[in-house]
Order: structure tokens, then C-alpha cells, then sequence
């Protein structure tokens, strides 16, 4: 089926039934066992079908098609695993997987962008990826620019690398506000985060309705037909970020062959890693005890970013 063809009711009634089947797979019928259970079993049902409606929205205002969605990289997978290779000349391969490519080919080459589905708000930011903390994307992305994928003629160029927020949100509004203007609202409550390549041709061919503000990619197109204000960044700067983290990917390759495991969590703002951690009980960290101590890294504005990574590359590239 395409995408492009889907219809709203469609998407809703359908998610709705494919989610009731495989709830009814659970074990013991789980999600149909209390009233709070038969809750979270209607909001999943109205989170599926409110993402699957927005992003057939999405691939139908735009000229990127997807060429595939959960594609693994790995040995036994479609797309081969991405190696790093140490100065030792060992080698790190890793796996995993990419919620969705989506391409689109021109006659400089096929412009290729990732989309990483998320359950929660995940906000991109440039600073965590020059830290090392938002690597995920840019590595991916940096493998197809590199490989290529699949039958791909052509150069790969890089389009961009988003976040795509599953939810169904709640508008506040008065009863009057109709159904146009809701629908609007939630589109922009769902508009995708991340960068993307700073072409105003290929942000229009990524939304072909753009006026001012985007209400699908982090871009603005002013009125003069000049790239405003977006997130979006050159292809010499996605070339300066993938080399960076490649360059973080080796060292903690190399940290790992070397047998490192310092506990150094990193403190920014007052985020740390360890609230999330399963592994407290075994590494102990403990700021009252002596040498326990963070590794305390400071967010950065974009042109911050930019500026060193700039500095980075004019000193000959990889750290
Ligand atoms: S709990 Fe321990 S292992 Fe987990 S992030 Fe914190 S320091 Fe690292």
C-alpha cells in the first residue's frame, strides 16, 4: 500500500484492530484485566493510529519516499554493521536498527534522511552530539552516506536526521475551535526534531506546503525564499559532525580494548545518567565516597558547536 493513499478513518480503525488483536495475544489477556489496563489499551490504540495518520501526512507532502522501515545492520542483516576501525587495527562492529530511511534521487545522487521513532520527547540537540550523548543518528547516518544502502545509484547525500514523536496529543481550545485547526495544532505538536541539510530546494521537497514555519521538519523558508530560521546545517558541517563522532566512537572503542572502567558519569545541568541506570547496584557510585566524582559537561549554544567543530577540522580532522 502507499502511503500517500491512506485515509484518516482508515488509519485509526485499522491500527485500532491490528492493536486489539496483538493486545489479545498477551499472555493472560493482560491489558483487558482492569479498568486502568483497558485505559492504557485505548490510549495505545489512539497513540498507533494518530502516528501512522500523521506520518502518512508527512510522506504525503513531501518527495521523500521510505525505502524501508526497522532495517537491521549487522552480519546476518540488510544493511552491513558499522565498523570502526581502532589504531590498532582492531576492529569495533556494531549493530542495531533504523525505525525508517526515506530517499529521494535527484541527478547529483540520491539524498537520503533517517527517521528514529520515539515514545517520549526527545529533543535533538546539537550540543549532546558534540558531547557524545546523541550519537545514534549521525552514526546511522553516517553509514549510509558511507555504504550507501541497498540498490541506491549514485552518490548519497544527506538530507537530514529526525525524531519522530509517537503520541496522540491533547489540544487546549475552546469547543468552537474546529476540526481544521485542531488537526493543524497537532501537526505541529508533531513535528519532527532533529537537522536537516540547509537547502531551501530540498526543505521544500521535504515539505511541499512549507509556508513560513514547517509544520513537519525543523525549518523555516522566509518570505524572500531564504532559509530562516531552522535547524539545519551544511553538508561541510554534517561532514564535521560525523567526523567528530567517529572520532568519540574510536576513542571509546579504544577505551574498551584497553581495559578503562573508570566511573566517570557526566553531569549536565542536573541531568545524569545514573537515574536511569540498571547497573547502580554493581558500579556503586557514590559522590560520597572519595574519588567518586562527575564529569560535569556544559550545553553549548549551536554556533558554539559549530565554531569548534570548524576549529576542529581546520586542525586536520579527527581528535
Ligand atoms: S549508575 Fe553507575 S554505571 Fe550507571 S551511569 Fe551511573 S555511574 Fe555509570
Amino acid at each position: 500500500m502507499s502511503w500517500r493513499k491512506l485515509e484518516k478513518e482508515w488509519c485509526l480503525q485499522t491500527v485500532a484492530q491490528l492493536v486489539e488483536e496483538l493486545l489479545a495475544e498477551l499472555p493472560g489477556n493482560a491489558l483487558n484485566s482492569s479498568k486502568r489496563y483497558k485505559y492504557i489499551a485505548e490510549r495505545l490504540k489512539k497513540v498507533a493510529g494518530r502516528s501512522v495518520w500523521v506520518i502518512a501526512q508527512h510522506i504525503g507532502r513531501s518527495k521523500f519516499e521510505p525505502l524501508g522501515h526497522e532495517l537491521g545492520f549487522g552480519a546476518n542483516d540488510k544493511l552491513p554493521p558499522i565498523t570502526i576501525e581502532l589504531k590498532s587495527g582492531e576492529k569495533i562492529i556494531l549493530n542495531g536498527r533504523i525505525d525508517r530511511i526515506d530517499t529521494m534521487k535527484t541527478g547529483e545522487g540520491t539524498y537520503v534522511r533517517i527517521i528514529d521513532y520515539k515514545s517520549g520527547s526527545k529533543k535533538f540537540k546539537l550540543s549532546d552530539v558534540y558531547h557524545g550523548l546523541q550519537i545514534q543518528l549521525i552514526t546511522y547516518l553516517d553509514a549510509l552516506w558511507e555504504k550507501g544502502v541497498g540498490d541506491i545509484e549514485g552518490p548519497v547525500i544527506p538530507a537530514g536526521m529526525l525524531y519522530f514523536k509517537l503520541d496522540d496529543p491533547m489540544i487546549r481550545g475552546s469547543r468552537e475551535s474546529d476540526t481544521e485547526k485542531i488537526e493543524k495544532e497537532i501537526m505541529k505538536q508533531l513535528k519532527m526534531k532533529g537537522l536537516v541539510l540547509s537547502n531551501v530546494e530540498l526543505i521544500k521537497n521535504m515539505d511541499e506546503l512549507i509556508d513560513g514555519d514547517s509544520d513537519i521538519i525543523p525549518a523555516r523558508i522566509n518570505k524572500d525564499q531564504t532559509l530562516g530560521r531552522s535547524s539545519a546545517a551544511s553538508l561541510e558541517q554534517f561532514e564535521q559532525l560525523r567526523r567528530h563522532v567517529k572520532s568519540i566512537l574510536t576513542k571509546l572503542g579504544e577505551e574498551i580494548i584497553d581495559g578503562s572502567i573508570s566511573i566517570t558519569p557526566y553531569k549536565k545541568n542536573k541531568a545524569i545518567p545514573c537515574s536511569y541506570c540498571n547497573y547502580m547496584s554493581i558500579c556503586q557510585f557514590d559522590t560520597r565516597l572519595k574519588g567518586n566524582k562527575y564529569r560535569s559537561l556544559q550545553d553549548k549554544k549551536d554556533n558554539e558547536v559549530w565554531e569548534m567543530l570548524g576549529a576542529d577540522s581546520g586542525q586536520g580532522g579527527d581528535k
